[in-house]
């Protein structure tokens, strides 16, 4: 039994159903999980330990709905700095296959580093390519010592070049390897109960680089199991055109045609939708992972939030993976998506003077992705607000710092429009693993050189 008293914050932002947002708030924490939540003056005075948080704004920890943490390797790679979705994959697939179990180790830790000091507590990860002895294992292991909640997605690609697909056939895999590996990996770690820290999901990776045989037998197989599915869709019109080419369907059609809708399915970026395809989504509650980053970052297009929202579909947000974004800043990811939700009203050439009900997004909508979306998508009630009996997963920022310097009318506010900064404080499961700055878990400056000489060796291919 151990226990922990956050006092004193000058705002604790819970995202609860009523959204409250409570000053001079805290917490009281016992083995991981919330008590209480509220005034300080109404929290136990007493506890194993302690923290004041006067002059911080204390949030739910936020939760990353997509990344390829691998890619940390291979951020801003002069060939594929200026490269469209298909011409940037292309250049990087044979890089990546000479990715060792050592590197999926280091370049997890250092996503994870990046994200916990930018706020985030959850991270769902898309690991699909496995050369050389890699394995999903490498990464849980990794995660582990950092403390980040993981959603490990078995990725996979199967439809090599030779199959009509796009990938090197050098990068893909035997379906029969696939989904034994696949069963494996949920046996030995998938854990269902409230407060997990690793649940696997199966996540072959986009309709150009799987079969639909191998879509139909991962849907089958994750069913029967309880396990989410998760793969890209509808990021870019080239991947539109390959679908209606080799399948005869727009990609949302072809999801429904190898069973791929349902509350358990969330799909990254979904770019690429109409207005029925919305409703699709909302009538079988598929959740949608937004990167804005990454998908200017690729030139892909824009996602429909507001609409998605609208209808009731779940939305969370993904950094997406480190070649395509480059950083893994979850604050800087929410920033992004109310500015870019912005701009589509601007550029649908809508006048707020026409229709003043209909709000540009706030940067509170855009925290609440941040949090309660991402929980929603990936399926779990037990994180995302702070509440007795959800996890003890919150951050900390101290408001007194040059970047929020004049912006102290709205502190919350302040966190989504200023410049994304670090977290003062970062607990998971009532653990520290951010404290005054500082990574707890890592040595940050060890890490940073072992990934670059891992990035070196990398790229230079020996
Ligand atoms: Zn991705």
């Amino acid at each position: 039994m151990s226990t922990l008293l956050i006092k004193n914050a000058t705002v604790l932002v819970t995202m609860d159903d009523h959204q409250r947002e409570i000053a001079e708030g805290g917490l009281f924490v016992r083995d991981g999980f919330i008590e209480q939540a509220g005034p300080t003056g109404e929290l136990p005075l007493e506890a194993d330990e302690v923290l004041d948080l006067r002059g911080h704004v204390l949030m739910p920890g936020l939760v990353n709905t997509h990344h390829h943490f691998y890619q940390t390797l291979t951020r801003a790679v002069p060939a594929a700095q200026d490269a469209n979705l298909f011409n940037w994959l292309k250049t990087l697939y044979p890089i990546w296959a000479r990715l060792t179990p050592e590197d999926i180790f280091i370049s997890t830790q250092t996503a994870l580093a990046e994200l916990a000091l930018s706020g985030c507590t959850t991270a769902a990860d898309h690991l699909y390519l496995y050369p050389n002895g890699v394995r999903l294992d490498d990464e849980i292991a990794a995660a582990q010592e950092v403390g980040v909640r993981l959603q490990a997605s078995r990725g996979s690609m199967s439809l090599g070049e030779s199959k009509g697909g796009l990938p090197p056939d050098a990068v893909v895999d035997t379906e029969d390897k696939i989904l034994a590996d696949s069963q494996r990996l949920i046996q030995k770690y998938h854990d269902a109960k409230p407060g997990a820290w690793v649940q696997i999901v199966l996540a072959p990776c986009s309709p150009f680089s799987v079969s639909s045989e191998l879509m139909k037998q991962s849907s089958k197989l994750a069913r029967e199991y309880g396990v989410r599915l998760h793969t890209h869709l509808a990021e870019t019109e080239d991947e539109e055109q390959f679908c209606l080419k080799k399948f005869g369907h727009r990609p949302v059609a072809y999801m429904q045609s190898v069973d791929w809708v349902g509350e358990d399915v969330w799909f990254a970026h979904a770019v690429y939708v109409n207005a029925e395809e919305v409703k699709t989504f909302a009538k079988h509650g598929c959740g949608v992972a937004h990167c804005p980053s990454s998908n200017m970052r690729l030139a892909s297009g824009i996602a429909p939030v507001k609409e998605y929202v609208r209808a009731g579909v779940k939305v969370g947000l993904g950094v997406d993976g480190s070649a395509s974004n480059d950083g893994s800043h979850m604050l800087g990811e929410a920033r992004q998506a109310m500015l870019l939700a912005r701009l589509k009203e601007g550029l649908s050439g809508f006048s707020l003077s026409d229709d003043p009900a209909r709000k540009l997004m706030t940067a509170r909508e855009a925290l609440r992705l941040a949090t309660r979306g991402g929980a929603a998508v990936l399926g779990r009630t037990d994180i995302g607000s702070l509440e007795a009996g959800k996890c003890a997963d919150f951050f900390a920022i101290n408001l007194n710092r040059l970047d929020y310097a004049g912006a102290l009318h709205d502190p919350v506010a302040a966190v989504v429009f200023c410049h994304p900064v670090r977290a003062d404080y970062n607990v998971i499961g009532g653990r520290f693993v951010v404290r005054a700055r500082q990574l707890v878990t890592v040595d940050e400056g060890h890490l940073v050189e072992k990934h670059n000489r891992a990035a070196k060796r990398l790229m230079e291919g020996d």
